[in-house]
């Protein structure tokens, strides 16, 4: 049970951040601008973050002990990555309320788990077989079919941790691939086109959408987020309920993003839920009155939900390895929001920064601010 009594947290208040990363830099940037004071929790010195926060404590994530103490010294927690063990959460807990739930979290670090619930709730996914054997992956190839992709079940991102398997003949390099890590096979998936909903739930239950933005990855990794999607009213309408029974199911609150695939014949699949601001939410900052790091901060602090109108069409790109080199020609672009997240060093696939172009709006918003309650 949390020890403080869930009151919002009013300007003044302090948030506690587990995780030091550019999405954590981004969610201080944006508490800074409502008064709000930031304290974030790294396993490393000089993140992104500690850049930007008033306040930086460094400890492992298994060290409940330096979780408990920082977690006493702020007002409401959150997490900024998947990856923040359970028992962190619970040592947060025990001194301060935790958003988003823990549930959430539980069921985004564990691929198994993650769609076994989404099935439960009625929502389609990929075909999808537990794999913990060489002998399992024989049988889920007779579920599941090829081609197919082996990922591992916990500590995948950006496309790591998986192994496309185009027949049969491949299994033994991709279990070779993932090195014996619990995994799932999962049916490859021919798409139309990958969509994402960025939905916002408050404390209160109040809910709120931003428009789907349509996404493009390279090898792995978002490049380009692009609103309006171009897709179909209808095909939006449908991403707007998935996200809304996920977050009901969960009684989440904070943003939380929900990636969709639109497979050839037309069906919306949920592909992986993100307990957290989103890539494929960032250009919000720049084409939206409150984005959603604002959304994030005003939900888990009790606060009433920001607009989620689109005042401009936006195309957000990724700025990855050496693609942040050339900021001196993105800053002369009028149009253009940049955002640089001050990491030393650019190496291949680093997230460095990203830029929004924006231009006058051609299509007014789809998703109208729903209140779920
Ligand atoms: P993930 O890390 O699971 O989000 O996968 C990264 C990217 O790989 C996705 O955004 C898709 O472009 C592609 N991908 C993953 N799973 C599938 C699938 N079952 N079918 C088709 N493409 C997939």
């Amino acid at each position: 049970m949390p020890a403080k009594p869930l009151q919002p947290v009013p300007p003044g208040g302090r948030i506690g951040i587990l995780g030091g990363g550019q999405l954590g830099r981004m969610l201080a940037l944006a508490a800074a601008r409502l008064g709000l004071a930031t304290h974030i929790y790294s396993d490393s010195a000089g993140t992104p973050a500690a850049a930007v926060a008033a306040h930086t404590a460094n400890g492992g994530y298994d060290d409940e002990r330096a979780i408990a103490a920082f977690a006493a010294g702020v007002d409401v927690v959150t997490f900024e990555f998947e990856n923040i063990p359970l028992a962190a959460v619970d040592a947060a807990l025990t001194h301060a309320p935790v958003f988003p739930p823990r549930r959430a979290l539980e069921v985004a670090q564990d691929r198994w788990l993650e769609k076994s619930f989404l099935s439960e709730l009625g929502l389609t996914v990929a075909p999808f077989a537990m794999v913990s054997s060489e002998a399992d992956l024989a049988t889920a190839m007779q579920t599941v079919g090829t081609p197919a992709i082996l990922k591992t079940r916990r500590f995948g991102y950006d496309g790591k941790g998986q192994a496309r398997l185009a027949t049969a003949a491949d299994a033994a390099a991709a279990l070779n691939e993932l090195a014996g890590a619990p995994a799932i096979l999962e049916g490859l998936v021919p798409l139309a086109a990958e969509l994402s909903v960025i939905a916002v739930r408050g404390r209160d239950g109040a809910m709120a959408c931003y428009d789907c933005p349509a996404n493009v990855h390279r090898d792995g990794i978002l490049h380009t987020s692009t609103v309006p999607s171009g897709l179909p009213d209808a095909v939006h309408g449908e991403a707007t309920r998935i996200a809304r029974r996920i977050v009901t199911a969960l009684d989440y609150a904070g943003v939380i993003g929900v990636e969709l695939f639109l497979t050839q014949d037309g069906r919306l699949l949920v592909n992986e839920i993100a307990p957290r601001v989103h890539n494929s939410g960032h250009w919000t900052m720049d084409a939206c009155i409150t984005s959603q790091f604002e959304n994030h901060i005003r939900a888990i602090a009790g606060w009433p939900l920001g607009g989620t109108a689109r005042h401009s069409d936006a195309v957000m790109t990724n700025l990855i390895g050496d693609d942040a080199a050339p900021w001196r020609d993105l800053a002369t672009e009028a149009n253009l929001g940049l955002h640089l997240y001050g990491k030393g060093q650019a190496r291949a696939g680093r997230k460095m920064g990203h830029v929004t172009r924006i231009s006058p709006l051609r299509q007014p918003r789809r998703n109208a601010k729903d209140s779920t309650r």
